[in-house]
């Protein structure tokens, strides 16, 4: 008599959406920020913080999207304030920058705006 096989994951994983590539993470890969019941919008780095939360990803690129499209203000439904926004500018400097794109631009000169000329015509 063999005993039947288990399957392997039982343990619970947390998946949490960043809300603004909307990749399914885990919560440890995703920062939370947080809508405080008097209207405040923070980082939460703890995870303890009560109120309303959004998740984003740990990385520069999604939170500089996240804020060019107003994306916490949407997820929270209201204006953060200019207090707030610098608190939260101040936390995303710190964040590593982890855009996936070749690293085309370092050799860069001042005005290269346009971007999308493909390499196959030099
Ligand atoms: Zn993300």
């Amino acid at each position: 008599m063999t005993k039947a096989a288990k399957p392997k994951k039982t343990k619970h994983l947390p998946l949490r959406t960043c809300i603004s590539c909307r990749e399914n993470k885990s919560k440890r890969e995703l920062l939370r920020v947080v809508r405080t019941p008097d209207g405040h919008v923070a980082i939460d780095a703890t995870g303890k913080k009560s109120g309303r939360g959004a998740y984003l990803c740990a990385r520069l690129s999604c939170w500089e999207l996240a804020m060019k499209k107003k994306r916490l203000e949407q997820e929270f439904k209201v204006t953060i304030s200019e207090e707030d926004r610098v608190g939260l500018d101040a936390y995303i400097a710190t964040l590593p920058k982890d855009e996936p794109r070749p690293p085309r631009e370092q050799t860069g000169k001042a005005q290269s705006t346009r971007k999308n000329v493909p390499e196959v015509l030099r």
